[in-house]
């Protein structure tokens, strides 16, 4: 887009309800040649305006190779985010973007995939699930581990689960308490899952995959596994003491850092950790470099 100050305007074709106060936003620019312009990477995020009101940075959830509508999974938290959930299907909304470095495709690429989500930080990662599962051949094993406290609050029930039926994905779903008597998955935190899949970041061999042969086949020489994370602070906390455990270098683990932000450019300043802004050097940093920055550790 040529002005990177510009809002272009959109309009708000679906809404997908996904709890109380999560809905997904399934957003076209009413400008044919902004929508074939417009190009994202799993990870990046885009500033939304709500007219009147205001912006807010919101991650982009659905695929780039899914094109044509763009996908926003948002939390009802402020200003623009309640003025977003009073309009309806139809009504225009302003979008300027796509910003942020997003997960590292190239590196990761020929390796193996592990992506662990917390609650409402499935709603990046999800771009990056569905961009690696279209892309399946540049990938060797992916792993999806996904926690919310409650089945009600797990977004994208339904695709989630019918991965479960899929060869080429491990999905591992799991909730904190199951206070529906239904729910059919794994009960316990997220990081109870890693003791189902006996993960080693090193050796590419990992235990109770359904699809590997019977002379293990599938093991890969070459592939390391790198991580990538989204969730509650106490999640991170958890899932990075397992990862450092099963032996993951700190450089192959990506994690967003959400902070508050207005230019989306670099140039404000609103969103600088240390030297590094989080708006352009990020979201997406491996935890070697937010263990490096003063402010964070
Ligand atoms: C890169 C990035 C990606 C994101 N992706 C998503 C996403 O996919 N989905 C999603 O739902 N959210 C996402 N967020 C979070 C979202 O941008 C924030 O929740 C945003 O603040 C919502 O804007 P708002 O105007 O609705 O809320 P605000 O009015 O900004 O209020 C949000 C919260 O911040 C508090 N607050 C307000 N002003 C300040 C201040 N000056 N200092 C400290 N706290 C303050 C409020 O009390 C409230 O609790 C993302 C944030 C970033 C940085």
């Amino acid at each position: 887009m040529c002005n990177p100050y510009m809002p272009y305007l959109a309009k708000i074709i679906r809404i997908i309800p996904q709890m109380d106060d999560v809905r997904l936003f399934q957003i076209r620019f009413e400008d044919e040649k902004i929508r074939d312009e417009f190009k994202h990477r799993p990870g990046q995020f885009v500033m939304v305006s709500v007219l009147g009101t205001g912006e807010a940075p919101i991650s982009i959830s659905s695929s780039p190779t899914r094109s044509g509508i763009i996908e926003l999974c948002i939390r009802k938290a402020g200003k623009v985010t309640d003025a977003l959930f009073r309009l309806k299907e139809n009504d225009a909304i302003g979008l300027r973007g796509p910003y942020g470095n997003g997960y590292f495709l190239e590196r990761i690429k020929g390796n193996n995939l592990l992506i662990v989500a917390g609650g409402i930080g499935m709603a990046p990662l999800r771009s990056l699930l569905w961009y690696s599962l279209d892309n399946r051949d540049d990938f060797h094993d992916i792993i999806l581990m996904y926690g919310t406290k409650t089945p009600n609050e797990m977004l994208f029930k339904d695709e989630l689960f019918s991965l479960l039926y899929r060869n080429d994905i491990r999905c591992l779903l799991t909730v904190d308490r199951d206070d529906t008597g239904t729910w059919k998955a794994n009960v316990g935190v997220v990081t109870k899952l890693f003791d189902l899949v006996g993960l080693d970041a090193n050796t590419q061999r990992h235990e109770g995959r359904e699809t590997q042969g019977k002379n293990n086949s599938f093991v890969n020489t070459s592939a390391t596994t790198y991580a990538a994370i989204c969730g509650p602070p106490i999640m991170y906390q958890f899932v990075l003491q397992k990862l450092i455990e099963c032996g993951f270098p700190k450089d192959r683990i990506m994690m967003s850092l959400e902070r508050r932000m207005q230019c989306g450019i670099g140039k404000c300043l609103h969103c600088s950790v240390g030297y590094k802004y989080t708006c352009t050097d990020g979201p997406i940093f491996t935890y070697w470099d937010v263990m490096n920055m003063q402010e964070v550790v």
